[in-house]
Parts: structure tokens; sequence; C-alpha cells
């Protein structure tokens, strides 16, 4: 039996096909014909063919895909790829496959492809968080996504940032329309932004979250007041999740992640935060990196 998983990005679609393992057997990519809901339907419909067709094996479809599946209406909603929004695609894809296919959101396949076999492989509770252009996350319970009522689950970056330790912290404005959301501080174009409110030299303007991490590793003093600052309003949004959520490991995944002492960095600021005498809970880096999404939503379907 295989298992197929597809990731429906901005500019490209990925296919993968796992064994019951979970070894990669075939990987297939594509550019992503984005402008037309029905060109991606048939898109994804003709990958998922060739994939079967060269193995020679029928396989499970999950599919990973940007914004949520509505619970009440079984519609697409928040997708940055907008020809999704109000589509039926989970039932569009079944009808054009021949089979049931399960549709999550792509944050939710991370934590999953992470929690079956990856960084957080053999844990109960696996809270995966992305830190990329944006903030999101998903949380995985005994190995199945948990996705809730509303299918905003594992959401906390448009929470806003706390600002006990940081009073004067900046009156961001997020896309959302609320302010001093978690992602206007911790998301990459988050970290550039509040760089170049910061420091003062007109050639800061245009570094981005990459670019200020290795300058702060070489010693560059407003990089590293940046890199200090994100750290810390990382660690204290983060402890406002374990809070509630307690789970058994925390994963970090995104871009940002990339960024090398990341981990030792938020566990060095976490105890400050969270509401417990110790911390036992791990933060550890992603294992599956850019695969993660398809991974995880080839695992969508479990044994
Ligand atoms: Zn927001």
């Amino acid at each position: 039996m295989i298992r197929i998983g597809v990731d429906l990005g901005g500019t490209k679609i990925e296919a993968i096909a796992l064994d019951a393992a979970g070894r990669e057997r075939l990987r297939r990519r594509v550019p992503s014909p984005s402008d037309r809901y029905e060109a991606i339907v048939d898109a994804i419909r003709s990958l998922v063919a060739e994939v079967e067709a060269t193995l020679g094996e029928r396989g499970t479809v999950g599919i990973g895909t940007p914004g949520a599946m509505s619970p009440a209406t079984g519609l697409i909603k928040n997708a940055n790829s907008t020809v999704l929004n109000g589509r039926p695609f989970a039932a569009d894809m079944a009808a054009a496959l021949g089979r049931e296919v399960r549709v999550e959101n792509d944050a939710n396949c991370f934590a999953l492809s992470e929690a079956s076999d990856g960084a957080g492989a053999g844990r109960r509770l696996v809270l995966g968080v992305i830190l990329g252009t944006g903030v999101g996350g998903g949380i995985v319970h005994d190995g199945r996504v948990w996705v809730g009522p509303n299918a905003i689950a594992g959401e906390w970056g448009h929470n806003e940032m706390p600002s006990r330790t940081e009073p004067g912290l900046p009156d961001t404005r997020c896309y959302c329309g609320r302010r001093r959301c978690i992602e206007t501080f911790v998301s990459g174009p988050g970290l550039a932004a509040d760089h170049r409110r910061d420091a003062p030299s007109g050639a800061s303007a245009t570094l981005d979250a990459a670019a200020i991490a290795t300058l702060a590793r070489a010693g560059d003093p407003d990089a590293v007041a940046t890199m200090a600052r994100f750290y810390e309003r990382l660690a204290a949004a983060l402890a406002t999740v374990i809070n509630v959520l307690d789970p058994d490991v925390v994963v970090l995944g995104g871009g940002l992640s990339n960024i090398e002492p990341i981990c030792d960095e938020v566990l060095a600021r976490l105890p400050a935060h969270v509401f417990s005498d110790t911390l036992a809970t791990p933060v550890v880096r992603n294992r599956h990196g850019d695969s993660s999404g398809v991974r995880g939503a080839a695992w969508l379907w479990p044994a």
C-alpha cells in the first residue's frame, strides 16, 4: 500500500509517494497553474495518475493546501491562493480521483509529518510551529491532526504579542486588521521590519531575516539587538501556547527555523514566561525541512 501526498503551493505542486514504513518511493513536481481553479484540480489529478502509473500501484491521497477547509461547509477559506477560497476542494478532488481525498492546511501537514516520523516522533502531543513569511502552526495528538470546530487549532500567529515584559512594544498593524499580532514580530518580514525600525543606518533597510541573523553572528551590534528582541518575543509568545496546551514537544519549521541558535535561544528564555517551576518541554528544529508539507499530506491517511 502506498500513501500519496500532494503539496499545493503558490508556484508549484509537488507529489510524493511513501511506502507503508514512510520511505519515499517517488517524487514529482510541476508548476502550479495558480490562476485557474479547474486547472489546479486537473493538474493534481494528472500528477497522481502519473505517480500511480509509474509505481503500478494505487494509493491513498492526502493534499496539503494553504488556508483551511471549513468543517461547517467543506469550503476552503483563508487561502492566500485566493482561487481556492469558497471552493469545495476536497469534494472536487474526490470526484476527479475517484476516491475519498483528505485535505488539510499546510501547517497541519507540517506538524503531522514531524509527529509521524520527524523531530516529534514518539511524542503524544506535538505542537508544530511555522516561522516563515507568516506565523502559524498545527497540533497533532496521538498521530492525528487536531482541527477544531473552526479549523484554527494551532493558529497562534494572530494572537496579540504579550507586552508584559516589553511595555514599549511597537504598535504594529497586521494584514488581518488587528494590531500587534504575533506574526508582525516573529515572522521573517516582521523581524526585518523590526530591524528597520530600530537600526538607524540606511543600509539596514534592505536586509532580510537571514541576513540580519548572519550579521548578528558576526557581532554587528544592531543585528545582535534585533535578534535578542526576536528571541525574547518568540519565547514570550510561545509561552502563552505552552501554558494552555503543554505539548510534549515544540517543533520549529519555516525559514526562520534555520537560524542556527534559535532553539537554544528560545529554550533559554522560555522559563521566565511559562507558568511552571521547571520546564521539561523540548524545542527542536524540524527533521524534514521543505519536505514536511508533502510528507504530512501523505500521512493524512494513517495505517
Ligand atoms: Zn494578524
